[in-house]
């Protein structure tokens, strides 16, 4: 199984639907930088705001994270620390460009979400 973020999930289709009802314009799915191997789930490209939703589960949100899968915990608890690890290196990577990275649990409301994306995206104007 990837451990990363399936396509589309459904906080992410929201947050996008939101964002575009308010005019604002993104890239979906893309490499922020061709140096990164990691795709963002929503680029600003001129703005270098780049924005992921984490998964709970994937990427071991400390009020959902490690609750499923109780058989098996040292395998998974294994596999979400080596997400985790490489979370922290792409927003390094990311910041050492020059970007901005705003991070989003799933579980956070799409309209919180999407209102503090948009107070960057202005910020950035
Ligand atoms: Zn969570």
């Amino acid at each position: 199984m990837q451990a990363n973020r399936s396509r589309d999930t459904q906080p992410e289709i929201l947050v996008r639907r939101l964002l575009h009802a308010r005019g604002l314009r993104y890239r979906v799915d893309v490499r922020p930088v061709p140096s990164l191997r990691r795709r963002a789930d929503i680029v600003f490209t001129r703005k270098h705001i780049a924005v992921f939703i984490d998964g709970c589960f994937w990427h071991g949100c400390p009020e959902h994270g490690t609750r499923q899968f109780k058989p098996n915990i040292t395998y998974w608890t294994d596999k979400i620390a080596r997400n985790v690890c490489r979370d922290l290196e792409t927003v390094n990577h990311l910041q050492e460009e020059g970007w901005t990275v705003l991070r989003y649990w799933e579980h956070v409301r799409p309209e919180e979400v999407v209102a503090s994306i948009e107070a960057e995206y202005r910020r950035r104007s």
